[in-house]
């Protein structure tokens, strides 16, 4: 029988809900690629409820415990004298979300003797070290496409917040004021500019998708291209690498994940071949660009803003510059945590544990790395490596 250790984010600071703002969630049929949805065999939680949070436990207790196996949650997971570090030595499978990442270095798969799966209830599994996991024959799966349109949302909304100055107004009103002067002094139209994304996977396409109807011009890099028809229909304009494209774009999205090809690929030295005053929002891993040239493109004007939700280290530390830069639109890490997408990741979950648990192969658009190697999407999308350096920050953070 397992131990199932997972660690999750804290309840809301004022409990854990009892009502919710919907009753309901839409039934969404299938992904856009045609990929089926989660398939476990049952589950035993109410869809649209919170999941993601200590209490709700990825709605995973009654599943394991009716199995003979053992589960630990917890939030306490940085430092030495976390309850994730202690309850480790002997837990046999890892489950972690990106949002509250639980990082899995070298160090501490080395203290984990038993473990066999280190599981992503999401979308992006740079918080393991991917190198030390294949050299362990620790299999890493993540739940694909269950959030990525629950983020490509969040990439058109932080597009348009940005380029319209939507934050700053908002803080007007709710300080009493009818400021139209300073609201729109930072103020365009999206309509007409040139929008970019590194990335055109399932959150990058699905984002130029619905960039489309504004009339914005559309470009991608990516490793692979794209189907002609595909790039005919949206009318993309393709470039061989982010920096060809970058003096392209009024507004750059970021839609890749972090793995050691694409750590700091916004810099200092790729900054200067932004156009001035373009929009970058990023909302893939904090990782992908160098905090600190961020802050002083935001300073000096070369970049009119800065948005995303993901942060290096997570949580961000009370300090990090990030929180105070100007111009910046950020949130924690929330846009693949929806209570719309919890609802599919853990049901994701449980199916990637059923198959783990009766011998059952794991989807192959499941799997990063199996057997040793980067294995199914991860051969795809990732490159071999470490990205988990410097983590040991996170810690510093204190929760209000
Ligand atoms: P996909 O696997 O569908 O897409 C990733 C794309 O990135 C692939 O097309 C891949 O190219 C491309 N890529 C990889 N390396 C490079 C590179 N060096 N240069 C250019 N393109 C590259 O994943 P998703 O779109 O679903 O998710 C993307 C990332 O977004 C995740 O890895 C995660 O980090 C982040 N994410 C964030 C969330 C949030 O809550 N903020 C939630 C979900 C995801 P190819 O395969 O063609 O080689």
């Amino acid at each position: 029988m397992a131990k199932v250790l997972c660690v999750l984010y804290d309840d809301p600071v004022d409990g854990y809900p009892t009502t919710y703002a919907r009753d309901d969630l839409p039934t969404v049929e299938r992904y856009g690629d045609g990929q089926s949805l989660p398939t476990p065999t049952a589950i035993d939680f109410v869809p649209g409820t919170m999941l993601g949070s200590v209490s709700g436990e990825l709605g995973l207790r009654k599943y394991l415990e009716s199995n003979g196996h053992t589960l630990v949650v917890t939030s306490d997971k940085d430092g030495p004298d976390s309850v994730f570090e202690r309850e480790l030595a002997d837990a046999d499978v890892v489950i972690s979300q990106p949002f509250w990442p639980a990082y899995l270095t070298a160090d501490r798969i080395a203290k984990a003797p038993n473990l066999k799966l280190a599981l992503t209830a999401g979308i992006g599994s740079d918080h393991v070290d991917l190198q030390a996991a294949m050299d362990s024959g620790v299999t890493v799966a993540e739940v694909t496409y269950c959030n990525s349109i629950s983020v490509a949302e969040h990439v058109v909304m932080m597009i348009l917040g940005l380029v319209r100055n939507y934050l700053p107004s908002h803080e007007w009103v709710t300080k009493g004021g009818w400021n139209i002067a300073d609201c729109v002094a930072r103020s365009y139209d999206v309509e007409g500019m040139h929008v970019g994304t590194v990335a055109a996977g399932r959150i990058g396409l699905a984002v130029l998708r619905r960039l489309k109807p504004f009339g914005m011009h559309l470009h991608y890099t990516d490793r692979h291209r794209l189907p002609e028809s595909v790039e005919e229909e949206l009318g993309l304009i393709w470039h061989p690498s982010p920096e060809d494209m970058y003096p392209n774009c009024d507004v750059v999205t970021l839609n890749c994940p972090l793995h050691p090809e694409t750590e700091h690929m916004v810099n200092e030295e790729t900054l200067k071949l932004f156009k001035r005053g373009a929009y970058l929002v990023n909302t893939a891993r904090g990782k992908l660009c160098d905090r600190d040239a961020i802050v002083r493109a935001l300073e000096d004007g070369r970049l009119a803003g800065y948005a995303g939700d993901v942060w290096f280290p997570q949580p961000a530390p009370e300090d990090h510059p990030w929180r105070s830069m100007p111009n910046h639109g950020m949130t924690p890490h929330i846009s693949g945590t929806s209570l719309s997408a919890q609802t599919r990741y853990a049901a994701g979950t449980r199916e990637i544990l059923e198959c783990f648990f009766e011998g059952r192969p794991i989807r192959d658009e499941y799997l990063i790395v199996d057997s040793g190697a980067l294995a199914g999407v991860g051969a795809h999308s990732y490159s071999a490596g470490n990205a988990t350096d410097g983590s040991e920050e996170a810690a510093k953070f204190k929760q209000r």
